[in-house]
């Protein structure tokens, strides 16, 4: 299998989830052994009056590596390293996860992607409009085979009753199980056998972000999810679910937890063949796995 990009560029906008602002993606082909790289344009964020400012009109690249993940919390933010120095954030880009997981599963290696602002559109919550723009765009095959690592021996990652196990497999392989003291969660669980395309596609991109109405009216008053709304995710109160639509499958919080999954594992810049379960999951845990994948690659290919 070779490593491949997109034939042509493609736009996708929409709200930002934390912002709440109109967002603009532009998805342009990259060559061969570049990877997969955000670049931020206007990322200075300055008034034209302090130090730093010169960044404001800059393009700063991101490369979406797990030695860039700046936060964790409820989504995956990745970041510049090394600057500024003064305390105020670094250039970041927020809510990566949804887009990597389409790129991943599309398995597209290289790509260009620019944005204007510091968050990947929200859209409807879901991985299927990032499927759709990057299969009108096209697919190129490079010349150079594609990364894949092999899993040589099993390991577990565990904090409190979360945990993922990693074992050897021929190719990736995804079990993911939760369980929410919800009446309309509860105990969810979903396994992929092999993930490819097709099967991200039709199983798992369609799933939706889901929350609770208690956290969004927190996350509100702390000037967080303004673009959150029932277009952009599955709302639940105490009950049940409040988009008028209802779900898109009965088990539709696991599926989302999918694609959370394979959008973290796209930061790894390789495809693990190894079955990957995961009780009860999140960034923080995923982003953990990731580390451990990449450190076992590093010292493998040194040996
Ligand atoms: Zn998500």
């Amino acid at each position: 299998m070779n490593q491949s990009t997109i034939a042509r560029k493609v736009v996708s906008a929409g709200l930002g989830l934390h912002s709440g602002e109109d967002v603009e993606i532009t998805l342009l082909p990259a060559p061969v052994e570049s990877g997969i790289v955000f670049v931020l344009r206007g990322a200075g964020e300055g008034d034209g009056e302090g130090e730093g400012d010169e960044y404001r009109s800059s393009e700063i690249e991101v490369p979406a590596d797990i030695r860039r993940v700046y936060s964790s919390s409820r989504a995956t933010t990745l970041a510049t390293e090394g600057y500024p120095s003064d305390g105020r954030p670094p250039p970041h880009i927020a809510t990566v996860e949804h887009l990597l997981a389409a790129i991943f599963a599309l398995d597209i290696q290289n790509l260009r992607i620019e944005v204007f602002g510091s968050e990947v559109p929200i859209m409807d919550g879901s991985a299927l409009p990032f499927v759709v723009a990057l299969r009108s765009a096209g697919r190129v095959t490079q010349d150079a085979p594609r990364r894949e690592f092999e899993v040589e021996e099993p390991f577990e990652i565990r904090e409190g009753d979360r945990s993922i196990r990693v074992e050897p497999a021929n190719d990736l392989r995804i079990s993911y199980g939760i369980d929410f003291d919800h009446p309309k969660i509860g105990r969810q669980f979903v396994e992929i056998l092999k993930l490819d395309d097709k099967v991200f596609e039709q199983e798992i991109a369609p799933a939706r972000t889901f929350g609770f109405l208690h956290e969004v009216e927190a996350l509100r008053k702390a000037g967080l999810a303004i673009g959150g709304s029932l277009d952009t995710a599955v709302v639940l109160d105490e009950e049940g679910v409040l988009n008028a639509g209802g779900l898109r499958w009965p088990d539709e919080f696991v599926r989302h937890k999918v694609i959370d999954l394979v959008g973290d594992l796209a930061l790894l810049g390789a495809r693990p063949k190894a079955h990957i379960k995961v009780e009860r999951g999140g960034h923080r845990l995923h982003h953990r796995l990731v580390e451990e994948l990449e450190t076992r690659m590093r010292l493998g290919s040194v040996s």
